[in-house]
């Protein structure tokens, strides 16, 4: 064994936990004992595996899957910790460990994947699966193991094998030169201002911010900078016009041209996935995609995106009706950097909701314990009991012990609810144990959350932004702590993409549900309940623009599909004539209205994950819109309606077609009405 792989006896990770529920010990691990065990750990999975083919006996569903699902388990616990200290506490010796650790294990996952013997034996089980007396959830594992290594290439033949790789290493050169290529384009769109007079509308703060982006690259004046999506901020309060439209074309532009030109970029990153779709046995990219998804179809996907285009394109239409209405009083004709002006200021005159006063209701921990616990109470039966002797990575982290109605144990949920140095924006769940009857563990999930703490002795106040944020990211905690799977494969959260954010958008039913609400927003300093009238405003306020909104996602998800679902003989040409014809052919192409974000600067699908998967979020919330009514139908808050939810979909996690999961629920497919009209964009039901 080298030096890389040893593990020192007093590494707490080198065994299992023996805190409750195996909560790793946080305060004697150090940063160097993740590193030995992530590297031990690899080492370890390798020579589990090896011992697994050294067998000469046939290959079964227990010799190979389950023992595969039980390999790796040091790897396992150091991820889990140092996955999640690198989100919520990074320092830079962290960081320089995970720029050693990434390469190594993605070539340790590589070996595994395209190990030819491994994959033999999985073939072998995989051809038997439906008559070798296995379970459902069995069959489900098995062919989830073969899809993982058919897409990594495990069918292909030699000459096959090397263009994969070539493929893999090109596609991956060009998605980092599109994500630099953009960052740099954006940069330099940043709009210059002489004048502070022209930036009347801004705040204070706003200017100030502006003037410090201009002293930053040594600029004198002021400097607009640019966020990713087509809408700008600043565009809904500048009164200039003129300056108003500097910054649309200053963002619809980006990177369509000169030094960082991403239009040949996304052409030849479009073209190589094509061919790797081809090779390995799908007909185009979007194919490939989907084979992994709740979606499965290509026209699965067209028949639910094509529903929601009509009412879209008629409610922005209406809403575009009153936009010029306003406009032509000032004598504008509505130009498409004029819309989030004058959308503002609709917003303003007909739903006034002083957002900025409506955070005295909603003090931290009351939303939290007398909120978001107590619907899971009502609905699941689940109590949260704090447990102030288990200490978390960080003193901000606070821990409680999860109990059934019974009293049965469920697991841990942890907190870490502020903003601090080293944790990574926006809101998340994960998890550091997961739930699994193969491994007799339990759940421990955290959620990390960015909110800013107040001064010492002064109770913290949320956003209403924030209020739903906690509801979301704790329906994913709900997710994982109701997982009952055999399998970890399977546990909570191990869910296709297009599915996973379902029932954490279903939690955020519960944040306005007047029983909710009435417990837990209440006046920080004269306990007093948050006016109806104030409730009523903000949710008629919520619909305005939602065809606006729903239009550029749509548009913007259009052109994702367009993208990938070419062949490798089809004709591109220009980028942007093709983009131009793909809106046009989707009913989408707008003036008033442009995709949420262009080709050029559609950082998801060209330098991110959501390749073909950017259609994910609306599908979710067709999910989640369908089922937020099938709680009314059935009574709302109450606990038949949790258990059967709990029962038929939480708790089964990836161990069962999603969508049929969704049908136990529901009784039926989904239906993409409910969310049509919770967006206003279809007559109330
Ligand atoms: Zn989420």
């Amino acid at each position: 064994m080298s030096t890389a792989e040893a593990l020192s006896a007093d590494n707490p990770l080198a065994t299992p936990s023996d805190l409750p529920f195996r909560l790793p010990p946080f305060a004697g691990i150090t940063l160097e004992h993740c590193r030995e065990a992530l590297l031990a750990g690899m080492a370890e999975q390798r020579r589990e595996v090896d011992a697994l083919l050294a067998s000469a006996e046939e290959p079964t569903f227990e010799s190979t899957v389950v023992a595969l699902e039980r390999s790796g388990a040091l790897l396992d616990r150091a991820w889990s910790v140092f996955g999640n200290l690198s989100s919520s506490v990074a320092t830079p010796r962290l960081r320089e460990i995970e720029r050693e650790i990434a390469p190594l294990a993605a070539a340790h996952d590589d070996a595994l994947r395209l190990d030819p013997a491994l994959f033999a034996r999985i073939d072998a089980v995989h051809a038997v699966r439906e008559t070798a007396g296995l379970d459902a959830e069995q069959v489900r594992l098995v062919e989830r193991y073969h899809l993982d290594f058919v897409l990594a290439g495990a069918r292909l033949d030699d000459a096959g094998r090397a263009r994969l790789g070539e493929l893999n290493q090109q596609l991956s050169e060009l998605s980092t030169t599109f994500g630099q290529n953009l960052q740099l384009a954006t940069e330099a769109a940043a709009v210059r201002v002489a004048d502070a007079a022209e930036l009347d509308g801004l705040d204070d703060e706003e200017v100030a911010a502006a003037a410090r982006a201009a002293t930053d690259r040594g600029l004198e004046g002021y400097l607009l900078t640019l966020v990713l999506p087509t809408g700008q901020p600043v565009l809904a309060k500048l009164r200039d016009r003129e300056l108003r439209r500097r910054v649309f074309e200053a963002s619809v532009g980006r990177a369509s041209a000169g030094e960082h030109d991403n239009r040949p970029v996304a052409e030849r990153i479009a073209r190589l996935r094509a061919e790797r779709a081809r090779l390995l046995g799908f007909a185009t990219h979007a194919d490939l995609v989907l084979a992994d998804s709740t979606a499965r179809t290509t026209g699965a996907v067209d028949a639910m995106l094509r529903s929601m285009v009509p009412a879209s394109v008629a409610n922005a239409e209406a809403e575009a009706a009153a936009l010029r209405e306003l406009a032509a009083r000032d004598g504008v004709e509505l130009a498409a950097w004029d819309w989030a002006f004058y959308s503002e200021r609709v917003r303003a005159e007909r739903y006034a909701v002083d957002t900025t006063a409506l955070r005295s209701w909603f003090e931290l921990d009351r939303v939290l314990v007398d909120g978001v616990f107590r619907a899971a109470e009502l609905l699941y039966g689940f109590r949260f009991t704090p447990r102030p002797d288990l200490a978390g990575y960080h003193p901000d982290v606070r821990v409680w012990e999860v109990t059934d109605a019974d009293g049965g144990e469920v697991g841990l949920y942890l907190g870490d609810f502020f903003a601090r140095e080293g944790k990574r924006g926006g809101a998340w769940m994960s998890s550091f144990v997961r739930q699994s009857r193969l491994l007799g563990t339990s759940p421990v999930v955290v959620n990390n959350l960015n909110v800013t703490p107040a001064p010492a002795g002064r109770p913290t106040l949320l956003t209403l932004d924030e209020v739903n944020t906690l509801f979301h990211e704790f329906g994913h905690a709900l997710h994982g702590l109701s997982s009952a799977v055999t399998y970890p494969r399977f546990a909570g959260t191990a869910v296709p993409r297009d599915f996973v954010e379902f029932p954490s958008q279903v939690n955020e039913m519960w944040a306005l549900w007047p029983e909710v609400l009435a417990h837990y927003a209440r006046h920080v300093d004269t306990d007093e309940p948050l006016p109806a009238s104030v409730v009523e405003a903000i949710d008629a306020a919520r619909l305005w623009g939602e065809g606006f909104g729903t239009l550029e996602y749509l548009a913007a998800t259009l052109l994702d599909q367009a993208w990938h679902r070419l062949t490798p003989g089809d004709e591109v040409g220009d980028p942007v004539e093709f983009e131009r014809a793909a809106l046009a052919e989707a009913g989408v192409a707008s003036e008033l209205v442009p995709p949420r974000y262009r080709t050029t600067y559609f950082q998801h699908v060209f330098a991110g994950g959501y390749s073909a998967g950017y259609y994910s979020y609306i599908w979710s919330e067709v999910l989640d819109a369908d089922t937020v009514e099938w709680f009314k139908e059935n009574g709302g808050l109450r606990r038949e309606n949790g258990d059967a939810f709990r029962e038929r979909l939480l708790s089964v996690g990836g161990s069962v077609d999603p969508l049929e999961a969704f049908r136990a629920v529901r009784g039926r497919d989904a239906d993409p009405m409910p969310l049509l009209r919770r967006r206003g964009l279809a007559p109330a039901g």
